[in-house]
């Protein structure tokens, strides 16, 4: 089932021309004199030749009239607990909208975890509810679980602006060749795009965040209009343009909620930096750089990017990107018409020894001191093509990642060992960021002024914090929900409860090709072996004495130094044939199980005793 796109829709404002109140095309686009490109023109260079909802011919199902009982359920799958794994379903009556599909990176005690997704159980049996999935943006905290969840899910319509949908799609392709062909996609060409989901009418705004395309989206039903930046920060004028506003979106039918990305609430700094000031600074810096210039950004800075490849068109310098990802975030973009740069001005890096240092730029990743990433090679003299040297100039635009704070302080303190010329936002504008900080926040609920409030996409205390803020510019404490994963809060008759029983939103772990099936027990041995190492006894044991035959072997990985643990090594040895003898009678059969489970855990206990270690002790019986 496709849903329908009404050209022209819905009350969802009485002005609802005011979505586009800005002198500039398009929102985002205009930064940095970058036209956003006319949509037209760039469909007919689609990548992957996708399936557009537009030139498909269908007839629309009706759908049933909601009754009166019907309410609206806002169920968050995950991102009110974590920062990452964002997905809430909106259900009313036989409805389903899910917005965005994330995943959530390991935490440092889930060895060999690649990372963590949406736990889909709620929607069991409702797939064919499932009226369309939106993604606010391509970043992969909210597009990164896509390509499992869209199969799970029989693949429902997909619904973004044009980066996000080209994300999606390379993101499946990556994750299962020729996956897209199933993509029934809809594209939002313009935020007064207005789309029937069912019984769910969609609207769109503009925000501002640090990618490219993204977008707020409202969620209007009879109950109640959701609205819901994505992630956002608040835009500040410059000379060229009107910064984004929220005050239109007052203007939307109550009762309104706001679901707002909180990750800022902490966050009492007050920038003035604008992005303009941003590039005039990096600007400067590639212009008196007397050696090459390498600049470590995120390459889902699909905007900057393009500025830099741009600026070093105008002034006569070369380009070489690396890293995977900043290799495809630029070719996707350049397929969308939103970097225009001239074909020379790109070259490879394994060429730059073929042109003078100083004309050099190497754009690339690894700016959160990712161990394999560009940077992190460069650093450690391991990058075939790139050795720093002192008169290059480094340049780290792109802020801290929570969590991060160590590595790249280690990859600071290597890269001034090397280099005389570092430059990070803590010395120069070279970074603005995609997030609010406290004072936005209570910005835009002024402008917005929401019924309800529900903080969203970030930690718990971010949440709490993103309450009090609301509570200070009015917004009263009992319309204020700080919701857990899982959480159904139901929104009937201009009154809003959470209901007593939550949907399952255990981990779903992601590790290798692998979803799903490892549980807590192999992650919990996993935890063991990390911690304390392995122990491997081989033993033989004769079945007609029950006796231990020859000694024991030993193999011990990450417990202890064999070498210099002679002593221990022969006391486990005699303990082994001890246990065993216990646990055997001479002339009766020998249950194996049992004298298994004896050694592992009395061994484990004798080891503990002796190092108050607990390494994983496997043992291994060879009768004969
Ligand atoms: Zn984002």
């Amino acid at each position: 089932m496709i849903p329908q796109i009404k050209p022209d829709f819905v009350s969802l404002s009485d002005k609802p021309k005011e979505t586009n109140v800005h002198p500039r095309p398009q929102g985002h686009a205009s930064h940095g004199g970058q036209a956003r490109p006319q949509h037209t023109a760039a469909r007919g260079r689609q990548i992957n030749n996708p399936k557009n909802i537009h030139s498909q011919t269908h007839k629309p199902k009706r759908h049933a009239q909601p009754k009166k009982s019907d309410s609206l359920k806002i169920i968050p799958l995950g991102g009110m607990e974590e920062v990452g794994r964002n997905m809430t379903i909106f259900e009313y009556g036989d409805d389903i909208v899910i917005l965005d599909m994330g995943l959530q990176f390991a935490e440092e005690d889930m060895p060999g975890i690649d990372y963590i997704i949406p736990n889909i159980s709620y929607l069991k049996g409702k797939e064919k509810n499932i009226r369309g999935v939106i993604f606010s943006h391509g970043h992969m905290d909210h597009i990164g679980a896509a390509p499992i969840l869209l199969e799970k899910l029989g693949y429902p319509p997909i619904i973004g602006r044009d980066l996000t949908v080209a994300l999606v799609k390379n993101r499946l392709e990556d994750y299962s060749p020729k996956s897209t062909k199933n993509l029934k996609i809809i594209r939002v060409n313009s935020v007064d795009d207005r789309i029937s989901l069912g019984n769910f009418r969609i609207g769109f705004f503009n925000v501002e965040h640090s990618i490219m395309d993204a977008v707020g989206v409202i969620i209007n039903t009879p109950h109640g209009t959701v609205i819901h930046p994505g992630d956002w920060t608040m835009e500040k004028d410059s000379a060229s343009h009107k910064a984004v506003t929220y005050h239109h979106l007052a203007n939307l039918p109550r009762p309104k909620v706001l679901m707002l990305e909180s990750l800022g609430a902490v966050d009492y700094r007050t920038s003035t930096t604008t992005e303009e000031e941003m590039y005039t600074n990096i600007e400067r810096l590639i212009g008196e750089a007397k050696g090459k210039i390498i600049i470590a950004t995120f390459s889902s800075q699909v905007r900057r990017i393009g500025h830099i490849l741009e600026f070093a068109a105008k002034v006569g310098k070369l380009v070489a990107l690396d890293g995977y990802s900043m290799k495809m975030y630029v070719d996707i973009a350049k397929e969308l018409g939103y970097i225009k740069v001239p074909p020379k001005t790109i070259i490879p890096v394994k060429d730059i020894h073929k042109h003078p240092e100083n004309k050099i730029i190497i754009l690339c990743t690894g700016a959160q001191g990712e161990g394999n990433a560009v940077l992190s090679r460069i650093m450690t003299g391991e990058h075939r093509f790139i050795k720093i040297k002192k008169e290059d100039t480094i340049i780290f635009s792109s802020s801290v990642i929570p969590g991060n704070e160590r590595t790249i302080q280690r990859l600071k303190d290597s890269l001034y060992r090397q280099c005389d010329n570092v430059i990070h936002s803590d010395i120069m504008d070279v970074h603005t960021s995609g997030h609010s900080n406290a004072a936005s926040i209570k910005e835009i609920i002024k402008q917005i002024r929401p019924d309800y409030f529900l903080p969203t996409y970030a930690n718990h205390f971010f949440l709490k914090e993103a309450a009090k803020l609301a509570m200070d510019v009015g917004v009263p404490k009992e319309k204020i929900f700080v919701l857990d994963n899982g959480s159904v809060l139901e929104f009937e008759n201009q009154r809003a409860k959470v209901l007593p029983k939550k949907a399952d939103t255990s981990y779903v772990f992601v590790d290798g090709l692998g979803v799903g099936d490892i549980g807590h027990i192999v992650l919990r041995d996993r935890q063991m072996m990390s911690k304390d190492g392995m122990f491997v006894v081989i033993t033989i044991i004769d079945k007609q004495t029950g006796k231990v035959k020859n000694s024991p072997d030993i193999i011990s990985r990450g417990f202890i130094y064999m070498r210099e643990s002679k002593e221990l090594l022969a006391e486990t040895r005699k303990k082994v044939k001890e246990i065993v003898e216990q646990t055997t009678t001479a002339g009766h059969p020998i249950n194996w199980t049992y004298v298994k489970d004896n050694l592992r855990d009395k061994l484990g206990q004798f080891l503990y005793n002796k190092t108050e270690r607990r390494p994983m002790v496997l043992p291994v019986v060879i009768e004969v």
